[in-house]
């Protein structure tokens, strides 16, 4: 299957094996991924973010909209669906409290400023029990006819080291741990390059039980202020 198709499946696996019950996916573009999402009866909770929503209104709405399907065969367990317009790099409360936060292909469309938001609020706010975060591995770009960006709007693409050594800080500092795997495998003659698409996987280290009281406080996100920064624009439930 064509890469993109690829990460999907690869987010499709991580839910199959974590069971996650809220999911956010930021920069969800048309949703695509939300629409494959929605066939997982673990999931009760699905949320898409991005900057431009009116190409997706425009196309895949009817695709996260219940059918008649979904009312024949009802669900075991309710699901919601909601797409807000807003920017990753904004704190809103009502992305507090999920399983599975992914990032497919959105960092590299981050410019410097924003890229350097971008962990407070996804792993120091919205603080999740796991993120996944894709974006191109530059290594691999010397297999590819034309040495360029992938896209024009990419901001950077960063070679393995660059990302590892981004990825490893910030889940150092929110106190996650990160691993690294990728989609796209490279020809045998050329493993040193690694996969087309690099993914890191996130999880939150669960407190010591013995350091309690030095811990983060995370169960106090309830008494967190509400903050609406996002526009809903869609929303279904099941
Ligand atoms: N995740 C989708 C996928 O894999 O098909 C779309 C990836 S597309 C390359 C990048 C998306 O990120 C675009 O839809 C763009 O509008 C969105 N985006 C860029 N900057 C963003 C930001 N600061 N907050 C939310 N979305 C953003």
């Amino acid at each position: 299957p064509p890469l993109y198709k690829q990460r999907y499946f690869f987010v499709k696996d991580i839910v199959n094996q974590y069971k996650p019950k809220k999911v956010a996916d930021l920069g969800c573009g048309n949703a695509t991924l939300l629409c494959m999402l929605k066939f997982h009866s673990c999931v009760q909770e699905l949320v898409g973010v991005d900057l431009l929503m009116d190409r997706l209104l425009d196309w895949n709405s009817d695709k996260l909209s219940p059918s008649i399907g979904d009312h024949l065969g009802p669900r075991d367990l309710d699901l919601s669906i909601v797409l807000y317009r807003g920017s990753a790099v904004e704190k809103d409360s009502r992305l507090l409290g999920f399983d599975l936060i992914t990032c497919i292909e959105l960092i590299e469309h981050l410019d410097s400023e924003d890229l350097a938001k971008f962990p407070e609020v996804v792993f120091g706010y919205f603080s999740p029990g796991m993120v996944v975060i894709s974006t191109p591995n530059s290594d691999f770009n010397p297999l590819f006819p034309a040495s360029t960006f992938r896209n024009s709007d990419h901001k950077f693409e960063w070679n393995q080291t660059q990302f590892q050594h981004w990825a490893s800080n910030v889940a150092k500092l929110y106190s996650y741990t990160v691993e690294f795997t990728g989609v796209g495998a490279p020809p045998p003659w050329a493993k040193h390059v690694g996969y087309c698409t690099q993914i890191g996987i996130f999880k939150k280290k669960q407190p010591d039980p013995g350091s309690w009281i030095l811990a983060k406080p995370t169960g106090s996100r309830v008494s967190e202020p509400e903050e609406h920064a996002y526009q809903v624009v869609f929303t279904a439930s099941f």
